[in-house]
């Protein structure tokens, strides 16, 4: 099986190589606005059509030629998975980029063969600490001193300037290991939502964390902070940075959490069975919306660590349709009770079968189930 690493290194490019690294974002930044303006007034055009548009526009634009035409590509990618967020109301209408915001370019590795010699476009020389990057050459880099070398196909690189105008480079890795599947056991099904964050079958609840909202409240305080700020002024860039370190907090924050509670439901079961939608519960007042769109994003990392830990330690992971009307159906006798739509409607008797149900362990046990039904129809066509 492949599996996907990331290896990040501190970079430290010469002063030549620096001037290229900031010539390559200003371009990224150049074809991801031009895009978003030209999707503007061109609605309904494909990523493809961008990408067919895009030599057209270098050479109305010489300068673009002098960078690693990859990033010119990603630029593209990037504007249109911010579009596919907005149309699945992930995420607000995308925003021009400019050079006060995050810096980092992706560059894709190529492989070839030229007079017999096979090459590749990035390349990692733990030995002797450099990096090899299109159009940038050898960098040097520091990390990860006790490995020899990479294992495995490189597939891309990122390369990114902090605020603090130091460089990185993370750099993904395919790797293919060999997983034997374990012979399942048990089971667990799992409900996602916005209130509790998960709730398992075995009536487990992790809630979306408190001090996640504490760091929350105070970015959205900075936040406030910076639109009085001048733009490109000191005091600006030092909300900007404040903004950055909250924002790295919250992210390191979540991650240690989610990786937490993924960890504990991979290893304790053998197949594991998730809803495919996101959140079901609608809302209609903002606070409650912003809300919503944290825990979307804390559920679908959540839920794409469940399947990656899954994979990794031979276990099976499922995901049930997202119309399945999980919540409504009495785990114990089947009866559909049309009454808990009324989200308000946390724990009932059925109606039918007398049985006491809490509404999310319910719904898990439901979606056990139906990952149950799903696990035998597959392993019965192997
Ligand atoms: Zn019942």
């Amino acid at each position: 099986m492949g599996i996907y690493k990331a290896y990040k290194f501190k970079l430290y490019p010469t002063e030549e190589q620096r001037i290229l690294i900031n010539k390559t974002l200003g371009c990224k930044r150049f074809v991801y606005n031009h895009y978003l303006n030209y999707l503007k007034e061109n609605k309904g055009k494909s990523k493809y059509d961008l990408y067919k548009d895009l030599p057209k526009l270098k050479e109305e634009n010489e300068f673009l030629k002098e960078v690693d035409s990859t990033v010119l590509h990603s630029a593209i990618d990037d504007l249109c998975k911010a579009f596919n967020d907005y149309y699945a109301k992930r995420k607000g209408y995308p925003k021009f980029k400019n050079r006060f915001n995050k810096q980092s370019y992706r560059t894709s590795c190529v492989r070839g063969a030229y007079k017999e010699k096979e090459y590749s476009t990035i390349e990692v020389d733990l030995l002797s600490r450099f990096i090899k990057l299109p159009k940038l050459g050898r960098v040097k880099i520091r990390g990860y001193r006790n490995k020899e070398r990479i294992e495995g196909k490189i597939i891309n690189a990122t390369i990114t300037r902090e605020y603090t105008g130091k460089y990185y480079v993370s750099v993904v890795v395919e790797e293919n290991i060999l997983i034997e599947k374990v012979t399942p056991t048990n089971i667990v099904g799992i409900d996602l939502g916005i209130k509790d964050l998960v709730v398992t079958s075995d009536g487990i609840k992790y809630s979306n964390k408190k001090v996640l909202m504490k760091f929350e409240k105070r970015l959205k305080r900075l936040q406030k902070e910076l639109s009085r700020r001048e733009k490109g002024s000191k005091n600006y860039l030092k909300t900007k940075e404040k903004i950055a370190r909250a924002h790295a907090k919250i992210k390191n924050y979540r991650k240690h959490y989610l990786n937490g509670i993924a960890n504990e439901i991979v290893n304790d079961h053998d197949i594991i069975v998730t809803e495919s939608l996101l959140v079901k519960d609608m809302f209609k007042d903002k606070k409650k919306a912003f809300n919503k769109s944290l825990s979307d994003a804390a559920v679908s990392t959540l839920r794409s660590l469940i399947e990656w830990k899954s994979k990794l330690k031979g276990k099976f992971y499922y995901k049930i349709d997202t119309y399945y009307p999980s919540s409504q159906i009495c785990s114990n006798c089947g009866y559909k009770n049309e009454d808990l739509k009324d989200l308000s409607i946390r724990e009932y008797d059925c109606p039918e079968c007398g049985s006491y149900n809490d509404r999310d362990i319910n719904a898990s046990l439901n979606i056990l189930l139906e990952g149950l039904k799903l696990h035998y129809n597959l392993q019965s066509l192997v």
